[in-house]
């Protein structure tokens, strides 16, 4: 099974809006970019929610069958390891290997040895098609890769043939993530990275790194947007050379865990993506249920008093809401408005707050990022926001729609997005 040059991860916290996110990957076709769309969920979100696997695989098998899809489309097991891969096992066709906790874990030496004794030819100067300056890679570099990475690859060497043995070689799509750790992968380390994913046999057709910057949920990039093009540039070159250098599969690329909404960073993706004319994947979660929020407020009555429902119960509960999320929110307390202000708001002031637009001085980033992971409270209201979900689905499918297709694809994959 081979995902497309272009997929974008659809994440869907309550599993209702995959029409509404699936005619934003139509639309795209119509304007001539070809995208593979891809419904992820993590073990973290099942588990908040209280869903299984096997509805995200409903979900989607639903959505292709109510758009009449005709392209090929993936169920995503996002962010899972041997201790929880068991009930994605049947309903996904696509595993993200999430490896970053044995990052810190130190690798055997005598592995280690053999890892630096195969690879030692590519100490000196190495050349990489795509990058000016050469890369100056030392023994000392290599061995300190493998230090750092080998344990983690081994890992994912591991879950890879666990799920290859329940399901059969060549019927999913794998990817390897260690974005979820606190220290960016160099474009070096990435190298080697590749080279212990193609020893260990591992047919990734994707590798989430940990780039430098922040990737907060919901809200944009924060760090040095110049750094980032040029990271991204080399290790998207840095890919294609592991490529032929390893005989990985010719798919590869690379899987950005945006966190959503990094938009001061699709330009450079886009600019990056063209001039090598590489693949990406963007992998995306929160932002549509940030839209369901925003739908159900503009659609005023009960579905405003949902909204602030939810905000009300996250503004108190905020440390048990944040706490999973610890590394990737920022939220500054004393910007957040008041239960009481927001219960006199509006539908258009409630949007207005949370609707990711800079360029909007009501816009607030840190009510963005509590809402973001508020999805908790809107889960125990059980059958009251799943009815409202279905009361507003025009408005919120509305809302879903565009926001995939303005916001997210248009900036990364167009040829002219700014047109
Ligand atoms: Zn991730």
């Amino acid at each position: 099974m081979i995902l497309g040059k272009y997929s974008f991860g659809l994440g869907d916290r309550f599993g209702h809006q995959g029409k509404a996110q699936l005619e934003a990957v139509m639309r795209a076709r119509r304007e001539g970019i070809e995208i593979t769309p891809v419904w992820n969920k993590s073990n973290r979100e099942h588990t908040i929610i209280g869903t299984q696997p096997g509805h995200v695989r409903r979900e989607a098998d639903d959505a292709v069958a109510a758009c009449g899809w005709d392209g090929a489309y993936f169920v995503d097991a996002d962010h899972i390891g041997l201790g929880n891969v068991d009930g994605f096992i049947e309903p996904s066709d696509f595993f993200t290997l999430d490896v970053a906790d044995f990052i810190a874990k130190k690798s055997v030496k005598t592995d280690v040895d053999a890892f630096v004794e195969k690879h030692s030819k590519y100490i000196g100067s190495l050349a990489v098609a795509g990058i000016d300056e050469r890369f100056e890679i030392s023994e000392e570099m290599i061995r300190s890769a493998a230090g750092k990475y080998l344990l983690a690859v081994k890992e994912a060497g591991r879950i890879y043939r666990y799920i290859e043995a329940a399901k059969g070689r060549g019927s999913f799509v794998t990817e390897v993530s260690m974005d979820e750790t606190g220290q960016p992968q160099t474009p070096v380390e990435m190298l080697f990275i590749l080279a212990a994913i193609a020893d260990e046999g591992i047919p990734a057709q994707t590798i989430a790194p940990k780039f430098s910057g922040r990737f907060n949920k919901g809200v944009d990039y924060v760090g040095e947007i110049e750094g980032f093009a040029e990271e991204f540039e080399e290790t998207i070159a840095v890919v294609a050379f592991a490529v032929k250098e390893f005989a990985l599969p010719a798919e590869l690329k690379l899987s950005v865990h945006s966190g959503s909404d990094k938009f001061s960073i699709y330009g450079p993706i886009n600019r990056a993506l063209k001039k090598f004319g590489a693949g990406v994947h963007i992998k995306t979660a929160g932002t549509t249920w940030l839209e369901e929020l925003i739908g159900l407020a503009t659609a005023g009555g009960a579905g405003l008093a949902i909204a602030k429902h939810v905000y009300e119960q996250a503004l108190k509960r905020i440390d048990e809401l944040c706490g999973p999320y610890e590394t990737v929110i920022d939220i500054d307390k004393g910007k957040l408005p008041m239960a009481g202000e927001v219960e006199r708001w509006d539908g258009r002031r409630f949007a207005a707050a949370l609707r990711h637009d800079q360029a909007c001085e009501r816009y607030n980033p840190n009510f963005r990022q509590l809402l973001h992971v508020g999805y908790k409270v809107a889960a125990e209201m059980g059958p009251n926001y799943l009815d409202a979900l279905k009361e507003y689905a025009d408005v919120i499918g509305q809302n879903v729609t565009e926001n995939i297709y303005e916001r997210h694809i248009k900036p990364i994959f167009a040829e002219d997005p700014v047109a």
